[in-house]
């Protein structure tokens, strides 16, 4: 391995790293982070820390799970590649997709399609929901509406149902036809209303009456992440989901539920869904389906979706969506060997008492520090700080700020993830109580160090 000095200049020389400007890397330079264990993480230089992020909320299962890494091996010595276009396939593809029909047939669905990651994912959703109402007569369903706040990935269509400014306006135009409605923030929403029930019947409404406006015989799906995610971890109220629903089939509209983060147990439950007692008709997956060993993902295709493109008999379902690395034998292998270690250490269940303990941890961190303006959590291992520079006005805390937490807790042993003026909190989900509250304490140790 090359030397922290030859690493640093060179990643500021020739990386243009995602989600950075390119210049920062040499003022700011990024952890290099060149060796894991469990829930650990070291850098170059040899500084360990607890990893609250649990890579990038992909690495379930932590950073030493063997039956994955072995499969991953095994796979490569046996079949490192065969594509599954037309004509051809490979087993571990369709053995994959056997095991994924019954992991997800709680949720309705019936079929899987793959892809190498979650902005894959929503392309194929939503590309498939305007093709199943052309199967069935109705090909003016074109439009996508989606939640502002809500992260889809960075292809041009998840860009576009994309509800934050940060991933859309350096390459507007977008695609035309997609519409935001108002998400179910209670910190901070057009209402002013903070009651999570009431806030939620008033986003309904708001999707009800954008439904009316456009005209809900233009509209293809609906998309959302049922916790949202990048946006800030955002729980609904429970009623938010089901009402969303319930709008849908009033309006013969698809629900694509955006579950790149939440599936695998992450909210406490299988899904995301699942854990607002909904069924989508189409899930977006990736990240956790191969503990981020692999590039992988899938699109979960429900029972109606499946008999509209199995029983048409005018050619109008046949797929014209695929990637060179669709079903990859080796992504299949990490992820056929992930859901059985998801199932057999019942991750969900660490997940929801590992959550509580983090989310109550951090509640009782904001009767201490002022500079927290919301604590966000309660659902599983997914939780934020909204930091504010004035608690009363709800300032948002400049970007400065939540760098200071980051790096004060970076040295007291833990790695945050800041966005905006969030911290995220993502860890692996079979962390242990010990690591949890020392997550705890080196944010407090943060907040102490930049209030
Ligand atoms: N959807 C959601 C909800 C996500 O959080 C992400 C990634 N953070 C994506 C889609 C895009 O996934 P990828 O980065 O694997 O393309």
């Amino acid at each position: 391995m090359k030397d922290g000095n030859f690493l640093r200049e060179n990643n500021a020389k020739h990386f243009w790293q995602p989600m950075a400007h390119p210049a920062e890397s040499l003022a700011n330079p990024p952890v290099i982070v060149t060796e894991a264990q469990g829930v650990r993480i070291r850098d170059v230089d040899g500084h360990e820390t607890v990893d609250a992020v649990g890579g990038l909320w992909n690495v379930n299962l932590g950073f030493s799970c063997k039956p994955v890494k072995d499969a991953i091996a095994a796979q490569l010595e046996r079949l490192p590649f065969y594509s599954t276009f037309r004509g051809t396939t490979n087993d571990a593809a369709v053995e994959l997709s056997w095991m994924l029909r019954d992991f997800f047939a709680p949720d309705g669905m019936a079929r899987c399609f793959y892809t190498s990651g979650g902005s894959d994912s929503v392309e194929v959703a939503l590309r498939l929901a305007r093709q199943y109402h052309k199967i069935r007569g109705e090909g003016g369903r074109t439009k996508y509406l989606s939640l502002k706040k809500g992260y889809h990935g960075t292809h041009t269509l998840g860009a576009s149902v994309n509800g934050n400014a940060n991933f859309r306006t350096q390459y507007e135009p977008l695609m035309p036809g997609c519409f935001h409605v108002p998400a179910p923030y209670t910190y901070r929403n057009p209402f002013d209303e903070s009651n999570p029930e009431k806030l939620a019947q008033l986003c309904l409404a708001a999707l009800e009456d954008e439904i009316r406006f456009q005209g809900a015989e233009t509209i293809a799906a609906f998309i959302m992440e049922p916790i949202l995610g990048a946006g800030g971890v955002i729980p609904p109220h429970e009623s938010f989901m089901p009402g969303v629903r319930a709008i849908c089939d009033k309006y013969g509209i698809l629900l694509v539920a955006d579950e790149v983060v939440c599936a695998f147990g992450r909210t406490g439950d299988w899904t995301g869904s699942r854990h607002w007692g909904v069924k989508p008709d189409m899930m977006c997956i990736a990240k956790a389906i191969t503990n981020g060993y692999f590039p992988f993902g899938a699109v979960m295709i429900g029972e109606a979706l499946a008999e509209a493109f199995e029983g048409d008999g005018s050619g109008k379902g046949s797929i014209g969506s695929g990637y060179t690395y669709s079903g990859h034998p080796v992504g299949a292998a990490a992820a056929i060997a992930c859901l059985h270690e998801t199932e057999r250490l019942q991750v969900k269940d660490n997940a929801a008492a590992r959550g509580m303990q983090l989310h109550e941890g951090l509640l009782k961190l904001k009767e201490r520090h002022e500079l927290i303006g919301d604590v966000r959590g309660g659902h599983g291992l997914m939780c934020a700080v909204e930091l504010v520079s004035d608690r009363e006005a709800k300032t948002p805390a400049d970007k400065k700020t939540a760098t200071a937490v980051a790096k004060a807790a970076y040295e007291d042993g833990v790695m945050l993830r800041v966005s905006g003026n969030n911290i995220i909190l993502s860890p692996s989900l079979i962390i242990e109580e010990a690591d949890i509250d020392k997550i705890i304490s080196a944010i407090g140790t943060g907040l102490s160090a930049a209030s």
